[in-house]
């Protein structure tokens, strides 16, 4: 995909394709490290020391906002932010604090809710321990 789909994909879902909102969106897209708003800036400033901390923290909630990017509440202390808004789960490693995905299933999400109950948002996480974090501290 180039830097054009992405900017036409902002159009479609109403938001004007600012470079602020595109530099922020490819992050995401070539991260997928769910990163804080603060890991975003960092990285974006490297590229485009022009740009403001708020006008790259408008950007981010602005992607959030036409479902682009979608928030990852697994940290009790920061928001993470993955540019797959699709449905899926996370593993939380509490040594190393990476955030790893997995697929769920939309017949397992059935299963799980009470029945006739229409799912608008779903997060599900499990907190725990990484194969390498376990390799390293054995
Ligand atoms: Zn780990
Ligand atoms: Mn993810």
């Amino acid at each position: 995909m180039t830097t054009n789909d992405h900017a036409k994909r902002l159009q479609e879902r109403g938001l004007r394709p600012t470079p602020q909102r595109l530099a922020v969106y490819e992050y995401l897209l070539s991260h997928r490290t769910h990163p804080t708003a603060d890991t975003i800036y960092e990285a974006v400033l490297a590229q485009y020391p022009s740009f403001s901390r708020t006008t790259i923290y408008n950007s981010v909630k602005a992607l959030m906002d036409a479902g682009l990017v979608r928030v990852v509440t697994i940290d009790p202390l920061e928001q993470h932010f993955d540019g797959n808004p699709a449905d899926h789960g996370h593993c939380r490693c509490e040594r190393c604090g990476q955030l790893l995905d997995f697929e769920m299933p939309e017949d397992l999400l059935a299963a799980l809710v009470p029945e006739g109950f229409s799912v608008q948002q779903q997060d599900i996480f499990f907190t725990g321990v990484c194969k390498a974090c376990q390799a390293s501290f054995a």
